[in-house]
């Protein structure tokens, strides 16, 4: 297997691990079928965040403008409403921190949503477990325990 540095995508196939200036080992998540690209997210920051938003961190970064599925907004319908989703979980959750006396109680649904959806689709995401941290503190507990 050939290796070399994988293209960009708001999105992952490549799970990255100890990476370091010259050396990175890699773990493909999930299935990839023969001959596609393998893709890696540039940055954990801009994985939630809406397409222009995404695009500048990048673009400020790294100097590129991506042109990743998502970006180009060719997705299937599906991911496009799952990432939807995942984006408008993480916004609801920045914009209330934060976290208000009164919590309204659909941010929490949200974070849940959220994090249930990864757990089905990109379990492999470390970024994921915002969403359930996120969950936690608007409901104002640690405990996870109670789903
Ligand atoms: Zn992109």
């Amino acid at each position: 297997m050939y290796f070399y540095m994988p293209r960009s995508t708001c999105g992952t196939s490549v799970a990255t691990e100890n990476a370091s200036a010259c050396h990175a080992s890699a773990t493909v998540a999930g299935r990839v079928a023969s001959g596609e690209q393998l893709c890696i997210c540039y940055s954990d920051a801009a994985l939630f965040q809406p397409r222009e938003v995404r695009r500048a961190l990048l673009h400020e970064r790294w100097g590129f403008w991506c042109r990743c599925s998502r970006c180009e907004g060719t997705l299937p319908t599906r991911e496009k409403q799952r990432w939807a989703l995942l984006e408008e979980a993480a916004a609801a959750a920045d914009g209330a921190k934060p976290r208000p006396s009164v919590v309204d109680p659909s941010i929490v649904t949200l974070q849940l949503q959220a994090a249930k959806a990864l757990d089905s689709w990109l379990p492999w995401l470390a970024e994921g477990a915002r969403f359930k941290e996120d969950a936690a503190y608007f409901r104002g507990s640690q405990d996870m325990s109670q789903e």
